[in-house]
């Protein structure tokens, strides 16, 4: 038996205890109050009908007949004159009527008397009533009753109360403990799948799934689970890119290292040319490490931003400065419509010149000829930027994807390039976590447009 079952089901059986005991108590009280009153009052009744009916004092026969019904009844009666003397009785032993109690009859006065015989235990419950004979006080007629008889139904109901209540603590011992297994069951499912989430068995789930806050726990339990599996799956889909991306620079490194290092070229050209392969891949392994260091700290939310208001244009001024000299080696125009008085946004300046040159580069790199639009403008809160080329473009089913990190439209373009394939997971990353959004557009060989908005400083 498990812990829980036998705490649920010590409460619930308190609780029925707790309302059974005093229940059976106050019933047993009431039940034998009503019993005891019902004698009384037929006592009361006999004795006052007793004094009514008998109609002389002296008639021997009449008295005779009154001690044989009371015989026959099993009661007992004194009959006492206008004096208190008791002038009639069925001979009963036990405390007689004290002198008072006579006394009290003899003034006429109704008296009610419960009497226990020590010897036998037995009890007694008794009545006088006066006798009134042509409106003049004659005497009175007192009736006993053993009360024991009339114990024997009382004691009958309270062993039937007993017995019930017996039996509605054991149904609800029984019921208590299914309805505790019932729930605990679920729990203890919950807890195994725990255990095994957390060594690892990732595809284990809850199957007991009751349509409550259990139900909820366990589907929590279940979808933990999910994410956790794909948490893994995507950490080591992660591992398996940078090492396949670190693969290649590397066999590159180590190929015209040797070739250099065993003299195996003919001319200084080619030498020269070796060694900046060289410095071009060092230089790849050293932008991959930094983006991935870049990107691991914003997807752990560790990124210190330095919000502050800073102008928009400016800052894409000072970017379009630093890619001045690729955007010349590739003889692109660059066309700007930047309008008036763009209101100032709360965002990190450095952070955001990064996503500008990001997108920059990415426009410059995959545009052989053509332009590069660049324009800016402001409506109600937020203010807009459009960086469009007249490049190779993206297909269609490709779009949703190019955020992801590693994700390249085709394998070998970007590499061709230098890219890293982090690029725009780090843009989209950098401009939600300043408030703002991104958004593409593109069609095949003619060009791609990204688009982004920022929260204006109200
Ligand atoms: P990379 O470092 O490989 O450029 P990014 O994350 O910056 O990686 O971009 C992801 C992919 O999206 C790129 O490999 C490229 O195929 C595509 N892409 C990004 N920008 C452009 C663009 N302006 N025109 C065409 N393709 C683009």
């Amino acid at each position: 038996m498990n812990r829980i079952v036998l705490k649920l089901g010590g409460i619930m059986m308190s609780l029925i205890l707790a309302v059974l005991l005093p229940l059976g108590f106050v019933a047993d009280k009431i039940f034998t109050n009503f019993y005891y009153n019902q004698i009384q009052e037929e006592i009361r009744e006999l004795s006052k009908k007793y004094a009514n009916t008998i109609t002389s004092l002296n008639d021997e026969t009449m008295i005779n007949m009154f001690k044989n019904l009371a015989y026959f009844t099993n009661k007992e009666i004194y009959i006492t004159d206008a004096s208190g003397k008791i002038i009639a009785d069925t001979g009963i032993q036990v405390n007689r009527l004290s002198n008072n109690e006579l006394k009290q009859l003899s003034e006429g006065e109704s008296i009610q008397k419960n009497v226990e015989d020590r010897k036998t235990n037995d009890h007694y419950m008794g009545y006088g009533h006066p006798i009134m004979l042509s409106n003049t006080f004659q005497g009175s007629f007192f009736v006993l009753a053993p009360v024991d008889d009339a114990h024997k139904p009382v004691h009958k109901i309270r062993d039937l109360l007993i017995l019930s209540a017996v039996g509605a603590f054991f149904l609800g011992l029984g019921f208590t403990f299914f309805l505790a297994r019932k729930m605990s069951n679920p729990l203890l499912e919950m807890e195994r799948a725990t255990r095994e989430i957390a060594k690892g068995n990732l595809d284990i789930r809850v199957n007991t799934l009751p349509n409550d806050e259990l139900g909820s726990l366990g589907a929590a339990i279940n979808d933990l689970a999910v994410e956790t599996n794909q948490y893994r799956s995507n950490r080591s889909e992660l591992f398996a890119n940078i090492s396949h991306e670190l693969r290649t620079p590397i066999s590159y490194l180590k190929g015209y290292a040797n070739v250099l290092k065993n003299n195996l070229y003919e001319t200084e050209e080619e030498r020269q040319q070796y060694l900046t392969i060289i410095e071009d891949e060092t230089e790849r392994i050293l932008r991959l490490i930094n983006d991935l260091f870049d990107l691991s700290k914003m997807e752990e939310g560790q990124i210190e931003l330095q919000m502050e208001s800073v102008d928009l244009v400016e800052i894409m001024e000072n970017a379009v400065l630093k890619v001045g000299l690729e955007l010349e080696n590739k003889g692109l125009k660059l066309v700007t419509e930047i309008d008036r008085d763009i209101p100032f946004i709360k965002a990190d300046g450095n952070r955001l010149e990064q996503i500008i040159i990001n997108l920059l580069v990415n426009a410059i790199r995959y545009t052989e000829k053509g332009s590069i639009h660049l324009k800016v403008w402001s409506k109600k809160h937020n203010v807009y930027v459009i960086i469009e080329d007249t490049g190779i473009g993206i297909p269609e089913e490709e779009l949703p994807l190019i955020f992801e990190r590693f994700h390249r439209v085709e394998k070998s373009r970007s590499r061709d390039f230098g890219g890293t394939g982090l690029g725009l997971a780090i843009v989209k990353n950098l401009v939600e976590i300043q408030h703002g959004t991104i958004s593409v557009s593109s069609e095949m060989n003619k060009g791609t447009k990204f688009k982004l908005s920022f929260p204006k400083v109200e």
